[in-house]
């Protein structure tokens, strides 16, 4: 029995994290379960897989949920936690053997690093954790020994791609980082002013929360991915291409000097690269219906519209320059996507806020996660005062 830490239970990916489970009662066991201020979707999950600890981000919510818990499931043991620092005892519980992190934004890195210093096995899905701290996090995972699996669809057919043999590593020419376009491909600037939230929740291919959607429709959650990416397999930004793939098939792409491409496709469901990470090295079966490659849709590619879409040539930018651009880049985006959802901007008014944070990045690379915490802050801030202005 494998026991799982799952951070952000209540999200899309965590929710397709227990789909998963759901398919394999006799290999996974949940031990912890976590969400922010969803309570019934907590407290459903934890009637059904009566974890070990429960937690609630949000502290003002810890009364309730042990109310709900305590009048709706009497007989369950079961251990009630709230606040930021729960979230990191159980990503480090010493019983837990691997921590699935799927919560949004900045808010998941302490937790997801306290898994990776308990040496656990990762899940990551949580790419904002990799951009704001990359190099901090990734020597945390070389010094505790962390086994760090990606789940981000695109992460996780590149390392499906890669070598695993540690003798023989070759050289990575080039990794193809595919992207779906999001839903306003081929818009132009003007139409892409218009358009609001309800329709950059609507993902052709994906079914995501609120923030990724957002992202995903800028285009900032492809530079996003190009930062995660740099991290993840310690290539420069140089090496990776982006390839616009509408149908969202062919999950990615790695090229070596003999001219070989190495592709991963399948149809567009996280369960896939869910259950690849949940039973590696073994396969095991995620629910997502198998690729009909003759009766399926025509495969297209062309590269991205960087002219139109703002927001990835800034993040291409900011990853070219490192130092403390990622971070300023990630928590500016933030506050920026929360502006948008709540009718306060264009989302054309993204990459504007994004930039003018930018202008208070250096090329400094923040040297603890302390000083990441701090920068963040300062980040938040910079947009926060842009944000004002602009009303
Ligand atoms: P979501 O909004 O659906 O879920 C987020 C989860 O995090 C929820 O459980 C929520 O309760 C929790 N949460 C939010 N704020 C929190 C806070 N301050 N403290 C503690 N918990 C908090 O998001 P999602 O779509 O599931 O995405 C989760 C992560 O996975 C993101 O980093 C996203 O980029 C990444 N990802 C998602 C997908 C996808 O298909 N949804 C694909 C690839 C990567
Ligand atoms: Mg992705």
């Amino acid at each position: 029995m494998i026991d799982i830490c799952l951070l952000g239970a209540t999200g899309s990916i965590g929710q397709s994290t227990l789909e998963v489970i759901r398919l394999h009662p006799e290999k996974f066991r949940i031990r912890a379960l976590t969400a922010n201020t969803d309570i019934d979707g907590l407290v459903a999950q934890i009637s059904e897989f009566k974890p070990s600890f429960a937690v609630i981000a949000d502290v003002s919510l810890e009364q309730e949920l042990r109310n709900r818990v305590e009048t709706e499931l009497p007989d369950l043991e079961i251990q009630i936690l709230s606040g930021a620092c729960a979230l990191q005892t159980v990503a480090e519980d010493k019983d837990t053997h691997t921590v699935v992190a799927a919560i949004v934004g900045a808010a998941g890195l302490l937790p997801t690093l306290a898994a990776v210093k308990a040496g656990k096995r990762v899940l990551l899905a949580n790419k904002e954790a990799l951009v704001c701290a990359g190099r901090l996090f990734i020597s945390e995972v070389e010094r505790s020994g962390a086994e760090l699996l990606p789940l981000d669809s695109e992460h996780n057919a590149i390392f499906q791609c890669l070598p695993k043999d540690q003798q023989y590593q070759p050289k990575v020419r080039r990794i193809l980082l595919t992207a779906s376009g999001g839903p306003f491909r081929g818009y132009t600037k003007d139409e892409l002013s218009k358009v609001t939230p309800e329709q950059a929740f609507l993902h052709p291919n994906w079914e995501m929360g609120k923030k990724i959607s957002v992202d995903s429709a800028t285009l900032m959650n492809k530079g996003l991915e190009l930062i995660e990416a740099c991290w993840l397999f310690g290539v420069s930004p140089e090496t990776i291409e982006i390839l616009v793939h509408p149908q969202s098939i062919i999950h990615s792409l790695v090229e070596f000097d003999d001219g070989s491409q190495l592709a991963q496709l399948g149809t567009p469901n996280m369960c896939t690269p869910i259950a690849h990470g949940l039973g590696y090295p073994d396969r095991i079966s995620s629910g997502s219906s198998y690729l009909d490659l003759c009766n399926g849709p025509n495969l297209s590619f062309e590269k991205p519209d960087i002219e139109t879409f703002d927001c990835l040539r800034i993040a291409i930018e900011a990853a070219k320059k490192g130092g403390s651009y990622p971070l300023f880049l990630n928590a500016a985006n933030e506050i920026a996507v929360q502006a948008f959802i709540e009718g306060k901007i264009k989302i054309t008014e993204i990459a504007f806020l994004v930039e003018k944070t930018l202008n208070f990045a250096t090329e400094r690379e923040p040297v603890s996660i302390d000083e990441v915490i701090e920068l963040d802050g300062i980040a938040r801030q910079h947009c926060f005062d842009c944000l004002q202005e602009m009303s």
